[in-house]
């Protein structure tokens, strides 16, 4: 059985191979395709490099039967040899429809012979901080050999990291939880732009992490999310670049999917003497919201209720009352922490009764 093989010679037909970055080209073994059997009468052992693209298909001897090569962006593709039928999967793994060309990512089609996305992104995916996702129309920041287009999977900390792991931490409400919040950051370069990317982690098993806290919960389904959540810590809030932004002035906002945005939470930690963030808390006579409170209210609050609490923050341009009463069940549960800090009315957000129509 030769599905475990390392040592595979693969005719790649690029011609930058050995970036420094990777440390060379790799391949990896796949699980032998054993469904190939009953599409065109035998078994064959699928190779794919590491971003997921085919590039060897063996038969059960061993035998190299069919080799693919590409270019960078998945074009210029060519195939040797041939295993029973064609393979509809090719660049990094996804399907080539077959009357098009053009590769299906879920979402949208990509061209590899263009090396960009046949319909752009939704501008709020576009991140300032990073120059290589201003083009809407660019495959995976325009650096095809280092990344794929992945879908997220994570919680950024875009500035003020320390804060951010902090609050993250305290907004599960849970010693325990807390001290097993951690962050990752990792390096990118594209031409002269440098730039770094710190998510939240959790360490060790997620399900016991999960049973820590309600909000622990949250925060490991948002981790663990298909979605890519932004957090930073600004006095203004801009939810893209094209946007209008607004000053937070010591209080907090965020932006979902159903507003038109990528998911995201801006939290101002400056507070201006005198000045009232958070009148919730001051028409309730407890304490306004601390930024942990903040980050429980906006991301284990809104952002959860709508991306995994069937609660969407808008509905026919409406607040929905029911995200609403996330954003505070969220708030509260790091609240209880301190019994001092007070509890906020389940229904009484901001904006609970002037905009909503959805109950
Ligand atoms: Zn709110």
């Amino acid at each position: 059985m030769v599905a475990t093989s390392t040592n595979l010679s693969v005719p790649w037909n690029l011609t930058f191979a050995n970036c420094e970055c990777l440390g060379g080209w790799r391949t990896q073994s796949q699980q032998p395709t054993t469904n190939d059997a009953h599409q065109g009468g035998g078994t064959t052992f699928s190779h794919a490099d590491w971003l997921g693209t085919e590039r060897v298909r063996r038969l059960y001897n061993g035998a190299v039967c069919e080799s693919i090569s590409s270019l960078p962006f998945g074009d210029a593709q060519t195939t040797s040899g041939g295993c029973y039928h064609p393979s509809s999967l090719h660049f990094t793994g996804k399907e080539r429809d077959s009357e098009s060309g053009l590769d299906y990512f879920g979402a949208r089609f990509d061209s590899s012979i263009l090396g960009r996305f046949m319909s752009p992104d939704s501008p709020s995916y576009s991140n300032r901080k990073n120059p290589q996702s201003w083009n809407l129309y660019a495959y995976s920041l325009n650096n095809p050999v280092t990344f794929r287009d992945a879908d997220g999977h994570k919680i950024d900390c875009t500035n003020n990291v320390q804060q951010c792991q902090q609050d993250a931490a305290n907004s599960t409400g849970n010693a325990q939880a807390a001290a097993r919040v951690t962050t990752e950051t990792t390096k990118h370069g594209w031409w002269i732009f440098k730039w770094t990317e710190t998510s939240i982690k959790i360490t060790g098993d997620i399900n016991s992490f999960r049973a820590l806290s309600p909000n622990a919960s949250k925060l490991a389904d948002l981790v663990t999310s298909k979605d890519t959540i932004s957090v930073s810590y600004d006095q203004y809030a801009k939810p893209s670049i094209w946007a209008n932004g607004i000053t937070l002035n010591g209080g907090s906002t965020s932006y979902t999917p159903s507003e038109g945005y990528d998911a995201q939470a801006f939290i101002d930690p400056n507070r201006t003497a005198g000045v009232t963030y958070d009148q919730d808390a001051v028409d309730q006579h407890i304490p306004e919201a601390n930024t942990a409170e903040e980050w429980g209210h906006e991301v284990e609050g809104h952002i959860w209720g709508e991306l995994f609490g069937g609660h969407p923050g808008m509905i026919n341009g409406h607040a929905s009352r029911a995200n609403m009463r996330d954003s505070i069940t969220g708030e509260n549960a790091v609240r209880a922490l301190d019994p001092a800090r007070g509890q906020k009315a389940p229904e009484f957000h901001h904006n609970y009764n002037d905009k909503d129509t959805v109950p």
